[in-house]
């Protein structure tokens, strides 16, 4: 079903990496600007994920020893040192996701690079060492997103819904190993209805959103994909939300055969791979067209 899967450490079926966009207030502030500060409700709902959500995610995958990957914007870091703590403390990876999580494609290049800049070296200053790691805000990738990443030296990109195991994204300059996500996985279509937002969902279960992910999973884990999560603290960090989670942690473990791994450790598997010959991933040259199909 999965074409040319990857060997997967020790043996395992599938690769599992969880990941969490920690965007606390900055997607309020980044929308509204000024007036963020007549949004007081929209400001609280999103500080619930560094002083609640996070903490509680990163105890709940410490205890179950279990990896994970935070992308966080610039902003955020410097705004609530104490929830980065907490998952560095779990372990985590920290990956960019923009400064002030401004949307790619609405930026300028010079905007975009100055963007990447500023967010890498908060990260560094605050963790010691610069992201290897991209989620684009809102998926909202730009034409010169791949480029701008492959010019300071990222390893990887998660933000694509391209495949259902890594790929390679070249430019004829330099590549990246681009994580795919599933198009399933991410908790707002099963959780967030907010008109702050402007997001009105009918909203589910926890039971039928762990329906969904552990049905994804299933799959992957059957044919040898890789699986990542992309879940929000102050969405998936409440507390039916987060036992969703750790039910479905557990029935991945029951169900053995995994590799649970950052996005970081997945990108340098593909790495260690293509170095030796082992396997070659799917490779797309980038920009997918260099001239509109239709003017
Ligand atoms: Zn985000």
């Amino acid at each position: 079903m999965i074409a040319n899967p990857p060997p997967w450490p020790n043996g395992a079926r599938c690769a599992v990496a969880f990941s969490f966009d920690v965007d606390a207030d900055s997607v309020v502030h980044a929308a509204h600007r000024a007036g963020a500060l007549d949004l007081p409700q929209a400001l609280a709902h999103m500080r619930y994920d560094p002083f609640v959500g996070t903490p509680r995610l990163a105890d709940l995958f410490a205890r179950a020893g279990v990896p994970l990957t935070a992308f966080v914007p610039g902003w955020v870091v410097e705004t609530y040192p104490a929830a980065v703590e907490s998952l560095l403390n779990a372990g985590a990876e920290i990956g960019h996701h923009g400064h002030f999580h401004e949307w790619p494609s609405r930026q300028t290049v010079d905007e975009e690079r100055a963007t990447l800049q500023r967010g890498s070296e908060v990260i560094e200053r605050f963790c010691g060492a610069k992201p290897r790691g991209y989620r684009a805000p809102y998926y909202g990738l730009s034409r010169a997103t791949f480029d701008l990443l492959i010019e300071q030296g990222f390893t990887y990109d998660s933000s694509l819904f391209a495949d259902d195991i890594p790929i390679r994204l070249d430019n004829g300059r330099g590549s990246l190993v681009e994580l795919p996500v599933p198009a399933s996985v991410d908790d707002y279509n099963q959780y967030v209805s907010a008109r702050a937002f402007d997001y009105l969902m009918k909203i589910s279960a926890p039971s039928q959103a762990l329906a969904v992910f552990r049905e994804e999973f299933d799959a992957f884990w059957e044919f040898g994909g890789l699986f990542v999560p992309v879940w929000h603290p102050a969405v998936s960090g409440r507390p039916a939300q987060a036992l969703a989670i750790r039910a479905l942690i557990e029935h991945m473990q029951a169900k053995g055969g995994v590799w649970f791994a950052t996005l970081e450790q997945v990108a340098d598997h593909v790495r260690t791979l293509e170095a030796n010959g082992l396997w070659i991933p799917r490779k797309e040259r980038i920009p997918f067209y260099f001239e509109p199909i239709i003017d």
